[in-house]
């Protein structure tokens, strides 16, 4: 791979050119490596006018500045995911230019598949049958069916409480899964000791330094579907801190290779119930372990895996982090989805709020440039929007046809159905 320099420990700063390892052989565990790429050489390789002439709607068309020796051709389609400039949100908190990356839309239904994608390519390369990682869900959901198009195995732990929605997708995609009692912190531990005695490919983001490299594909669209274009401000939710640094250093290889000169400001959304980034960048004192209570659960991580870069990403960019209440999360999906046909779960919901937060409290600028990325689709946990949504009336056929002989003189057919729903709830009351 002559497109990468090395590996460089994030602790320590050694650094490495065998490609097999995951951590840094002197610090262990918590010595993350970070691939650091050929710049020069890379730059004349991705041009604006070689992407736009690039007609791969997925994430290869960034493959100079992805850790793989060779891109593969039956890959489920990652990546190119829409977008949008709002439509309504914008105006209703009185914003000109706020954006929306559906990452909802990737083929498993989150950003995950971005750092699967690449963790599958990874394995073929070397010689791995079986893939195995510890998920609150969507990583594991996104493993599976990544690994099922390229026929790899996959050996998953998840938490007790990950959503039947993502259980049921992993299995549908024939993985190998080990429901573990206790949570995504037992999960994680378990999945160590059983990826090491069977020396299968380690997909967990704490561990493998390549799946950054797959996520930050996502800062990589934003830029090129903004055209280059400056960007102010950018909203992610974070739960082990991987995905926000993804976007950081995503935007740092472009201006490594001249294709943008701005680095967006970074903010980090966190769920009150769970918020060991936001205490500790608000107190400047090392991450702390916290219970995860929060209804978001691919973000309600009690000890994050990436703190020291997670960190970074924020500070950096001198953004911030937001907490946000499991209220308020429910809220702002309802709002998404009313506002802009944008139905997402739970942890990609906390990102929208944390940026009606930010707008109410003067963090960010109306007249700024703002992009919130949507890290997962609202039908891999449908039931958390049950308790906010305004049921669908229930009435039998000749009921209905009665209250509308009944109502001749209401103009609509919405506002009889608005006043049968007001009857319901008088009546449920
Ligand atoms: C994984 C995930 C996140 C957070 O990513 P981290 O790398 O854990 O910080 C946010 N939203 C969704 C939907 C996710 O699946
Ligand atoms: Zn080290």
């Amino acid at each position: 791979m002559n497109n990468i320099k090395q590996l460089k420990c994030t602790l320590c700063n050694e650094s490495y050119t065998d490609d097999s390892l995951y951590t840094c052989p002197t610090c262990g565990e918590k010595g993350i490596l970070e691939v650091e790429y050929n710049y020069h050489q890379i730059k004349p390789l991705l041009t604006k006018e070689i992407l736009q002439k690039d007609t791969r709607n997925n994430i290869f068309r960034y493959s100079p500045l992805l850790p793989i020796t060779h891109v593969p051709s039956n890959t489920l389609q990652v990546g190119w995911t829409p977008f949008y400039k709002s439509s309504n949100m914008g105006a209703f908190l009185k914003m000109k230019n706020l954006y929306f990356k559906d990452d909802g839309l990737n083929p498993t239904s989150s950003l995950k598949d971005r750092a699967s994608v690449i963790a599958c390519v990874k394995a073929i390369e070397k010689d791995k049958q079986i893939i195995a990682c510890s998920s609150t869900g969507n990583a594991a959901s996104s493993l599976a069916g990544n690994a099922a198009r390229l026929g790899l195995q996959t050996v998953i732990f998840v938490p007790e409480r990950a959503p039947i929605g993502k259980l049921l997708q992993m299995l549908a995609y024939g993985a190998n899964v080990i429901k573990i009692k206790g949570d995504y912190k037992d999960a994680f531990e378990a999945s160590k000791s059983v990826i090491n005695k069977y020396n299968l490919y380690n997909r967990n983001a704490a561990i493998n330094p390549y799946l950054v490299e797959g996520k930050k594909t996502v800062a990589l669209e934003i830029a090129e579907q903004h055209k280059f274009e400056p960007i102010d401000n950018i909203f992610v939710s974070v739960g082990d801190g991987c995905t926000i640094y993804s976007v950081y250093k995503g935007f740092y290889d472009l201006n490594q290779i001249g294709l943008i000169n701005y680095m967006p400001t970074i903010y980090g959304i966190q769920a009150e119930g769970c918020a060991p980034f936001y205490t500790a960048w608000k107190n400047n004192t090392p991450l702390k372990e916290t219970d995860e209570k929060t209804i978001a659960d691919s973000i309600a991580v009690g000890i994050p895996r990436w703190p020291v870069k997670g960190l970074k990403a924020v500070t950096e960019t001198t953004g911030e982090f937001i907490t946000v209440t499991d209220q308020e999360i429910l809220q702002a999906s309802y709002q998404l989805a009313k506002q802009e046909g944008i139905f997402c779960e739970p942890a990609a919901a906390a990102g929208v709020a944390g940026l009606i937060k930010a707008v109410q409290s003067d963090i960010i600028q109306i007249d700024d440039t703002t992009v919130v990325i949507i890290t997962g689709n609202g039908l891999k946990d449908a039931n958390a929007i049950n308790n906010i949504i305004t049921p669908a009336i229930h009435i039998s056929k000749n009921e209905l046809l009665q209250k509308i002989q009944k109502s001749q003189n209401t103009p609509s057919i919405t506002h009889i159905i608005q006043g049968i729903q007001k009857e319901e709830v008088n009546y449920n009351e």
